[in-house]
């Protein structure tokens, strides 16, 4: 067994998994009495395709990664629950995390019944390898990172990324949802080189189809097989298939180089503000800001109909409020609602 199989659990391991008469039969035009559809058509009658063959061809293409390296799940959020069940025994096994980051990892590991132990930042919200790897024992099997990060907004350097993968004994989970916003890049062309790496990556960000529900993973064709596996055999259904597809067939024009400008230009309006302390640097498509009374500034906005995110209650954010950059003109709303909390005044 190799050192990656060794990490994956037993029963996973051991799983047939559930087949379909359609699994067998290649070809296109035959009768299909094999999974007591509905003949007639409404668009919708048949089972989509539960290996999504058409759509990882046309990800991989734009990817750079052939179909056998990638998985797609139902939003990034079926690829994490589904690290833990192929990788965790309940109530055994433990992963590591940065703190604070993406919310899902700690909401799938409690559905699971699995340890996460979170490892804060360091300063500047640095990548704390060493207290990461420092937090492992011999149950540890999954490593959580997220560049850039969510909420603090930065992406971490690939060589220290590259470092903690090749140090890290368990596999590393790295997720990469805002790496279209950032000039770090992704690590997905270097698969190659680390055996324990999954890249998690979405459409729900830059290709702003949130609503589709479609998320990546990219790893080695043996880590991609033990998801296919475990998930459920028609994850992706057949409209987020076709539409999926029919929007990658459109070019994505230059929406987020927009968004890149106006977070360059909302990042330099804020610090005019009085009750504003820090801007903190982004390579995503939010700001991180340090206010006085982040739950005051939070309630004046909500009041002005204006939603962002508090996190002020978050280890390490105290005080912060995370603003997803949205149009130029909502943009402008949010500097405008900025002023009238100075004034003391709400705009309606
Ligand atoms: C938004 C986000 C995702 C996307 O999740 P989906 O389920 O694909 O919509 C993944 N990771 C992070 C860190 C995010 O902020």
């Amino acid at each position: 067994m190799n050192k990656i199989e060794a990490l994956v659990r037993p029963n996973i391991r051991a799983l047939c998994p559930y087949s379909t008469a359609r699994d067998e039969y290649q070809g296109k035009l035959g009768i299909f009495l094999d999974a007591n559809e509905s003949p007639y058509p409404t668009g919708y009658n048949r089972y989509p395709d539960p290996r999504q063959k058409a759509l990882k061809e046309q990800l991989g293409a734009i990817k750079g990664l052939p179909a056998d390296r990638i998985f797609l799940g139902n939003g990034s959020d079926e690829a994490i629950d589904l690290m833990f069940r192929v990788f965790c025994v309940p109530g055994v096994d433990n992963a590591v995390a940065i703190s604070p980051s993406y919310g899902m990892y700690a909401v799938a590991a409690d559905i699971n019944d699995i340890q996460v132990r979170n490892v804060p930042l360091g300063p500047e919200f640095s990548l704390p390898t060493q207290a990461l790897l420092d937090a492992c024992d011999e149950h540890t099997k999954l490593l959580f990172a997220c560049s850039p990060n969510n909420p603090s907004g930065n992406a971490f350097e690939p060589a220290e990324l590259e470092d903690l993968i090749r140090r890290f004994p368990g596999i590393v989970v790295l997720d990469e949802a805002y790496a279209d916003f950032s000039d770090k890049g992704s690590l997905r062309g270097r698969l190659d080189e680390f055996p324990n790496l999954v890249i998690l990556q979405t459409l729900s960000k830059a290709y702003g189809l949130a609503g589709l529900r479609l998320g990546m993973a990219f790893s080695n064709p043996y880590i991609i097989r033990l998801m296919s596996m475990v998930k459920y055999p028609y994850n992706i259904n057949q409209a987020t298939q076709e539409l999926v597809s029919r929007a990658l067939a459109q070019p994505i024009g230059d929406n987020v180089a927009t968004i890149v400008a106006q977070r360059a230009r909302v990042a330099a309006a804020l610090p005019a503000f009085s009750c504003v302390r820090r801007v903190y640097p982004s390579d995503a498509n939010f700001l991180l800001v340090q206010v006085d009374d982040a739950d005051r500034l939070y309630a004046h906005l909500i009041a002005d109909g204006i939603i962002v995110r508090n996190r002020t209650r978050v280890p390490l954010c105290a005080g912060c409020l995370r603003i997803t950059i949205g149009l130029p003109s909502e943009n402008d709303r949010l500097l405008k609602s900025f002023e009238a909390y100075e004034k003391g005044d709400i705009h309606r």
